[in-house]
């Protein structure tokens, strides 16, 4: 079993699992998180391997100092200012735009980071001890509800997580609020465990943004992004599509014609998806800007991380 008591020689031991890019499950107030480093991309791309969730979703990047916040996002903002000094530590995330350190698998392609100061002890001192802002979603399995105790985690995780440590039932048990603060106002995109009433009190009446926004409606919630070039793959795209235009190509593995291309770039010369995951936005944004008009991309294996990465590309391939 790796259920370990939330101790002080246990806690350094988990910081140390996720300082060699591990994963480490850990109370915060809100719910049980699932952590990686939050600047190692393949770290993260376990978090995504663990939980089985057949799509990406941005992560919430968890953060002890001002001066990890300054390292991942912009937030110099009165009002951003106003929200940390009152809310912080505690059960408010702030979407921000986000800064180059912070890789793109992170923020699921978004040019924002999702930034949370946790209240828990044992999160804090993780943290603390990792050196490293911690990656972590809700530490369940997809389309399980979240776990408010380590034993929620072993039920659902296993063996999956390295080190599951255990600080008792969380305080809040429901997932934090969050909002987007950005030059087009302030939104809600989640309610949770801070009421928002409380937040209107400094901001007033706060914008609605939830639920999928549509790729391709400017303006809208960017929360999946997507090249903005058309992406179509090898065995669906039409003559058509590509006659006269200049191509980049996607490969899973390994490339072939190489001389039609603008450029090419490999998820993966090794064939891992993990790695192919950590490369897959980051990717997406070079050949968004190669000057191609049109991406060719191979489908990955479909399965594992797989899954998710078909399902980015598939949304791409629908955008245009
Ligand atoms: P969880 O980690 O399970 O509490 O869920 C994190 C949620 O935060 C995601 O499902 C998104 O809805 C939201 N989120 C994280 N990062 C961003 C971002 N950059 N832009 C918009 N929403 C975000
Ligand atoms: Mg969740």
């Amino acid at each position: 079993m790796n259920i370990y008591k939330a101790t002080e020689e246990n806690i350094r031991k988990a910081a140390g699992i996720i300082k060699s890019g591990g994963l480490v499950a850990f109370p915060t107030e809100t719910v049980y998180g699932l952590g990686a480093n939050g600047l190692n991309p393949e770290a993260v791309a376990k978090i995504f391997e663990a939980k089985q969730r057949p799509t990406f979703n941005p992560l919430i990047l968890h953060i002890r100092s001002f001066d990890q916040l300054n390292l991942i996002a912009n937030s110099d903002d009165l009002i951003v200012e106003k929200l940390i000094k009152k809310f912080w530590p505690g059960p408010l995330t702030l979407v921000l735009k986000k800064k180059e350190i912070v890789p793109e698998i992170v923020t699921a392609g978004n040019l924002t980071v999702a930034v949370r100061m946790p209240a828990n002890e044992t999160a804090q001192k993780l943290i603390d001890y990792s050196g490293v802002p911690i990656a972590a979603p809700s530490a369940n399995a997809f389309g399980f509800l979240s776990p408010t105790t380590a034993r929620h985690v072993a039920n659902q995780l296993g063996e999956k997580v390295e080190m599951i440590l255990d600080g008792g039932n969380t305080e809040v048990g429901i997932e934090s609020t969050i909002i987007e603060i950005s030059d087009e106002g302030i939104f809600l995109l989640r309610p949770g465990g801070l009421p928002v009433e409380e937040i209107e009190k400094l901001t007033g009446k706060l914008n609605i943004k939830t639920g999928d926004a549509k790729p391709n409606s400017p303006g809208q919630l960017p929360f999946h992004y997507s090249p903005k070039i058309p992406l179509r793959f090898f065995d669906e795209v039409t003559e058509e599509e590509i006659r006269g235009k200049k191509k980049a190509a996607l490969f899973f593995r390994e490339p072939e014609n190489e001389k039609e291309y603008v450029l090419i770039k490999c998820l993966s010369p090794e064939g891992k998806l993990r790695q192919a995951a950590a490369n897959l936005f980051a990717y997406l944004y070079e050949l968004e800007a190669s000057g191609a008009e049109i991406i060719l991309a191979e489908k990955p294996p479909s399965e594992g991380l797989g899954i998710a990465i078909l399902d980015r590309l598939q949304r791409a391939s629908k955008r245009y």
